[in-house]
């Protein structure tokens, strides 16, 4: 009599170590176990943080064990991984039951059992998804990518918005910097595009740290904000600035607000706000290379001081 021997089963233990790796990119993908969020985000390993280290989801800030963050893909596969092992292993146990008897003399009847391979359990293979911004963290210098922009650092948990900010504003300098070579024509649009994009840059900015602490402030209107973040947070953004600079800050964003929907011409509205001597209502603003590369550094400034006064540790 064969003995049934489960002896390819008892081999595997009772605990699997199914290796994740990165894509081909280098990106491993993770996600957020918080049932309200689920936000999927990648990361390259070996950047960032060295050694064991949390993991903070950059849509929600949700802190966790790294090993909270598998994909529901990657589970799959490591558990179809798991499958094919267990069902494969008792395969071959089965076989060791095998027999086949001859049939014996004139009336003999013969048995044999024969375990047939059945069709292997498939493996459910899975490719990393495209996301929409890479980012390279200021503070521990982790390569990941999210879906939007704004997002907190996955492996020290640094919001990767005053960054991102930095990085508009750079980009904005280099259109000031262009127009210094350029014809007058050319000249003038790219100063006037190279504040739209800073105001912008500086708007978004805000508006997402704010929405951080469920406060939905604007930032175009830089007046308005100062006055509804001092109430909201209980600090001013603009206290660094010289009164000199406040006024700079204020005529620029006046300007910027006419040419995007003024066709830069000036109204009553910009000639009680911006404070600006020169204006003559009806006429077109103007606007100097000087004056933007001012109002770049200005919101640089007030960029470092709202985002350490509202922002400034994990939530
Ligand atoms: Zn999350
Ligand atoms: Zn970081």
């Amino acid at each position: 009599m064969r003995r049934f021997s489960t002896s390819n089963l008892d081999s595997l233990g009772t605990q699997f170590s199914i290796p994740i790796t990165a894509d081909q990119d280098g990106y491993l993908g993770r996600e957020c176990p918080v049932q309200g969020c689920l936000g999927y985000f990648k990361i390259t390993p070996g950047t960032g943080v060295k050694g064991p280290a949390p993991c903070y989801c950059p849509y929600c800030g949700h802190k966790g064990e790294s090993n909270t963050f598998f994909t529901q893909e990657q589970i799959e596969y490591a558990r179809s991984v798991v499958l094919r092992k267990v069902t494969d292993a008792i395969h071959e146990d089965l076989r060791s039951l095998e027999f086949e008897h001859k049939p014996q003399g004139l009336f003999g009847i013969g048995f044999s059992l024969k375990v047939k391979a059945s069709a292997p359990l498939p493996i459910r293979y899975y490719r990393e998804k495209q996301l929409e911004t890479e980012v390279v963290c200021d503070s521990c210098t982790l390569h990941y990518a999210i879906y939007g922009v704004f997002g907190w650092c996955p492996d020290c948990g640094v919001h990767n918005s005053l960054q991102i900010l930095v990085k508009n504003l750079e980009l904005a300098r280099k259109e000031l910097a262009l127009a210094v070579t350029a014809d007058p024509e050319l000249a003038n649009h790219l100063i006037g595009d190279a504040l739209e994009n800073a105001v912008s840059a500086f708007d978004g900015f805000g508006r997402k740290i704010c929405m951080q602490k469920s406060a939905d402030i604007h930032f175009q209107n830089i007046a308005g904000a100062r006055r509804r973040v001092q109430d909201r947070f209980g600090f001013d953004f603009a206290d660094s600035l010289t009164a000199d600079e406040w006024d700079c800050a204020g005529r620029v964003f006046q300007k910027r607000h006419l040419l995007a929907h003024k066709m830069g011409v000036i109204d009553e509205d910009y000639l009680q706000k911006a404070n600006d001597k020169s204006a003559v209502l009806g006429r077109k603003i103007s606007l100097n290379h000087g004056e933007v590369e001012s109002a770049i550094s200005i919101v640089e400034a007030m960029g470092q001081r709202l985002f350490a006064g509202v922002l400034p540790a994990i939530p």
